[in-house]
This record gives structure tokens, sequence and C-alpha cells, in this order.
């Protein structure tokens, strides 16, 4: 019987706005540990430190946990971030998403998606039909929540990762992130970029696709980004999908392929 796990979860704001944010799905032994690294990543972010931050911790019944996998991983090559963002929006096409939504959400991404063209703390949820947005509150989004790995996941990703030159935070959790959002029932794709100046990296994944990383999506220094999750009716209703990506737990326990840059 597996030990009970718990949902460890951190968001820090500084002045008010949102700064970062991160979670865990550790067991009771590995609560301290996973809780200072959480603490502290808030306190060295970036773009300053939090002058609030919230820690949650949260006992999992194990018959709520779902297994999952994580997405194959390939880089595109692409030059500066003008030809990444070209690339983005045609693989969002071929992922099933419409010309008008692809183009809608860049535009929102690239001018900030929170109010006041802020970042915001979750994803912009868009029909990936009409371009329309439908998460209820612009300034929080729909948060992808209560995804891990296995710690036998994590040290062989970190491994397979490493061979490639991606062993880095960025790289593992968002790739965690994507495995949630690609599982939840009426996702099309995702889109990501990221909104930390140093990082111009980003990604689009789709089921089929798997998480295609492109090494440019926006100019050193930027602080806009954030994400969009596509989404489609059919499958589930609205409330299903977010139920899914902000409530249901899901452990990552088998990865996905690892392609080495071209
Ligand atoms: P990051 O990759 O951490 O720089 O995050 C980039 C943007 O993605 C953030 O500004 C948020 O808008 C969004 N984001 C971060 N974490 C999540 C999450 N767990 N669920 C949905 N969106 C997120």
């Amino acid at each position: 019987m597996n030990p009970p796990l718990y949902s460890l979860r951190m968001h820090g704001t500084r002045d008010g706005r949102h700064l970062s944010g991160a979670e865990r799905l550790v067991t009771a032994e590995e609560l301290p540990r996973a809780g200072r690294e959480l603490l502290r990543r808030a306190l060295e972010h970036p773009r300053g430190r939090a002058d609030a931050l919230r820690l949650t911790a949260e006992e999992i019944p194990p018959e709520a946990v779902r297994y999952g996998r994580l997405p194959d991983l390939r880089t595109l090559p692409v030059a500066d971030y003008r030809s990444g963002r070209r690339r983005a929006a045609e693989l969002l096409l071929a992922a099933g998403v419409g010309r008008p939504a692809a183009e809608q959400a860049m535009t929102a991404l690239a001018a900030g998606p929170g109010p006041g063209g802020c970042s915001m703390r979750g994803a912009m949820l868009v029909d990936a039909a009409s371009g329309e947005r439908l998460e209820a509150d612009r300034a929080r989004g729909v948060r992808a929540s209560r995804m891990d790995l296995t710690r036998a996941a994590e040290s062989q990703l970190r491994r397979r990762l490493a061979r490639v030159g991606l062993d880095n935070p960025h790289v593992r959790e968002a790739l965690v992130l994507a495995a949630k959002v690609l599982a939840a029932p009426g996702i099309v794709a995702e889109l990501c970029w990221s909104d930390d100046p140093d990082y111009t990296a980003g990604y689009v994944a789709a089921p089929e696709l798997g998480y295609l990383r492109l090494p440019h999506l926006k100019p050193a220094g930027e602080e806009r980004g954030g994400r969009a999750f596509f989404w489609r009716p059919g499958a589930a209703t609205l409330a299903e999908t977010v139920d899914f990506l902000e409530r249901q737990v899901l452990l990552i326990d088998t990865l996905g392929a690892v392609a080495a840059p071209e």
C-alpha cells in the first residue's frame, strides 16, 4: 500500500501581484524538505523576493490518485522569437486549433494576458475554434494543479534531460504541467512562454504532437508571457475540464521520449 501523499502548494506575491507558484505531491516524510525548497523559490525569484507567501499542504486519499505519462519532448530549432511564434502558430493549427484562436491567444500573450497587460496567475482558457476567452477570472485564469512525478520517474527524467542539456526546473515543471493539461478532457493544445525575463523558450503541446519546445518565443528581458489552454466542447463540459485541471490528482510514473535538440 502506497503511503498517502500531500499536495504541497506555494504561492508568492509582491505588492499584491502574482510572483511565483510551484507545487509538489510528496509523502509526509518528504514534506519538510519540499516545503523548504518551495519557500526558497518564493524568496529567490528572478523578478524579486515575495513579500507575502502562502504554503498549503493537504493530504490526498490514495484512491484519489491517478497515474499518467509525460508527453514526448522534442526541440524545434528557430532563429529568433519571430520565427518561433510563426512556428508555434503552425503547430497549433496542426493540433486542431482554429486560426483565429491561435492568433488571438498569441496576441494576448504578447500584450500580457491579465488585466492591464500584466501576467496571470494561471492560464487563459481559449475556445479552440473561435478564440473566445472562457476563463471566469482574467487575473487568476485556470490553474493546472495537483500533479507531480514519482521520485523514481523524477530521477529517471533528470538523467534523460541531462543527456541533452535540458535538466532544469523550467523544463521539468513545464513537462509535468503539460502532462496534466493534455490529460484533461476537451483540451486540444497548450501554448506557453514564460514571464521570467531571462527565459525565452516556450512550447506547444498537444496530445498527438507531444511537447514541442521552441528555444525562442520572446525577446530576452521581456516579462510578458503566460499560458493558453485550448478547449473544444464535446468531451466534457467546461466545468468538468476545469475541475480536472485544478482538483484531480495526477502522479506521473511513466516518462515520454526525450529527443536531443537538432
Ligand atoms: P512560468 O512557466 O512559471 O514562467 O509561468 C508562465 C505563466 O504560465 C505564468 O505567468 C502563468 O500565467 C502561467 N502558469 C504558471 N503556472 C501555471 C499553472 N500551474 N497552471 C496554469 N497556468 C500557469
